[in-house]
């Protein structure tokens, strides 16, 4: 079971709650500090309580539809202001920001107040703007080619530390609407599986943005794609296949083991039959590992079965994996081939890589240490 992950890859990442402990506090990682984002109606009518009641809709309103910070709150008297930064502050303290050469890809490093490090991506387009999101500190699943998994899991997100990382990039973004959120940062997020779908309902609920315009992207936890396939919100799915046959997966992908392709694969077809939501199969290509002929196949075979989009991308260099990713005449080729098969095939433009914001390298720097405060 999904459960069953999230309590054994971090099995001592809950608050150890006491019987006194609301089940909101339960539900806390334990190291995640309580930010504002981490409050629902309730807790903040609570913290508004000697206010006239429209204060909370007012405050919610500005968190929510404004992505706006307690400081920036005007409309609200100075000492409410102090008293929602000094009883909510900032989940998430900024340790660097880079941004890309062209200025359309922003990269921030954060830490908990336990100095659990997390990033956040924003991509910026003409109109609008995507949010690459991370799910946990680090990963407990150990993909072979992927920074966050080379260095394991730290501990879980809580549902305000994904939301703030959107309000943050929402405020950057400034007039260019933030319409899209990829959980392709660090982290799987099916292994947090509860915070991470309460931060799907406020962001579709609250901040306006369509869960059709929300896309899970998963190693392949079976589990949780059937329970996902049972929310009422249709979110899109993005599974990191890499591989179309088990004795390759199960060295790149070493969930495999537990989760093997068919399981994955009939997960995969509930998902579309039930949500008729857009199925898509990400693929590092990887040099002389999966970029051959035989690859392209069994990848058509299961890709063609489900009407999957298939997304490559080069794989890219980590400290910890030798092989290097397919070079561009070779990843023209693995596409083309994929097309011939009658596959519907996107090769991923690789944004920030000048700020080593690509996805599934995220945690390259992160393991650097703080600088003095
Ligand atoms: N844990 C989730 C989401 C985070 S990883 C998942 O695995 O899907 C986001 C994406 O980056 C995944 O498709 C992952 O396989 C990919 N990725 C990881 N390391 C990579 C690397 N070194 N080069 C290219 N893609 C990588
Ligand atoms: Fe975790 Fe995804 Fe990296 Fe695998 S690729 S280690 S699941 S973040």
């Amino acid at each position: 079971m999904a459960d069953d992950l999230e309590a054994a890859g971090t099995a001592t990442s809950y608050s150890g709650a006491t019987s006194a402990a609301s089940p909101r506090e339960r539900s806390r990682p334990r190291g995640a500090g309580r930010g504002l984002y981490d409050l629902d109606r309730t807790d903040l009518s609570h913290l508004l309580a000697d206010q006239p009641p429209y204060r909370v809709n007012q405050v919610w309103e500005a968190l929510y539809a404004k992505a706006a910070l307690p400081e920036e709150m005007t409309n609200l008297p100075l000492s409410l202001r102090s008293r929602l930064a000094d009883h909510a502050p900032a989940a998430l303290r900024t340790v660097a920001e880079s941004v890309s050469s062209d200025g359309q890809t922003v990269k921030w490093l954060w830490e908990g107040s336990d100095r659990a490090r997390v990033e956040t991506v924003l991509m910026c387009y003409p109109d609008r703007a995507t949010v690459c999101v991370s799910s946990q500190a680090g990963c407990a699943m150990g993909c072979t080619f992927c920074a966050t998994g080379q260095g394991g899991l730290a501990r879980q997100l809580s549902s305000g530390e994904i939301l703030e990382q959107v309000a943050h990039a929402r405020r950057r973004a400034r007039t260019r609407r933030v319409t899209n959120i990829v959980f392709m940062g660090m982290g799987e997020p099916l292994a947090n599986y509860e915070r991470v779908w309460a931060s799907i309902e406020r962001m579709n609920a609250d901040m306006g943005i369509s869960a059709r315009h929300i896309t899970v992207s998963t190693v392949g936890i079976v589990p949780g794609i059937r329970r996902l396939s049972h929310e009422s919100l249709p979110v899109n799915l993005a599974v990191s296949l890499h591989a179309a046959n088990d004795a390759l997966r199960d060295r790149l992908v070493p969930i495999n083991r537990r989760y093997g392709l068919d399981a994955l694969v009939e997960a995969c077809r509930q998902y579309r039959s039930v949500k008729n939501r857009r199925l898509s199969f990400e693929w590092a290509l990887i040099d002389g590992v999966n970029d051959r002929r035989s690859d392209a196949a069994e990848l058509a075979r299961i890709a063609t079965g489900l009407a999957a989009h298939v997304n490559v991308i080069p794989l890219n260099p980590t400290d910890g994996f030798a092989t290097r990713g397919t070079p561009p005449d070779g990843v023209r080729r693995f596409r083309d081939l994929l097309s011939s098969m009658g596959v519907a095939v996107t090769v991923r433009r690789n944004r920030g890589t000048d700020i080593e914001a690509a996805c599934g390298q995220l945690a390259a720097r992160a393991a650097q240490p703080s600088p003095p405060a």
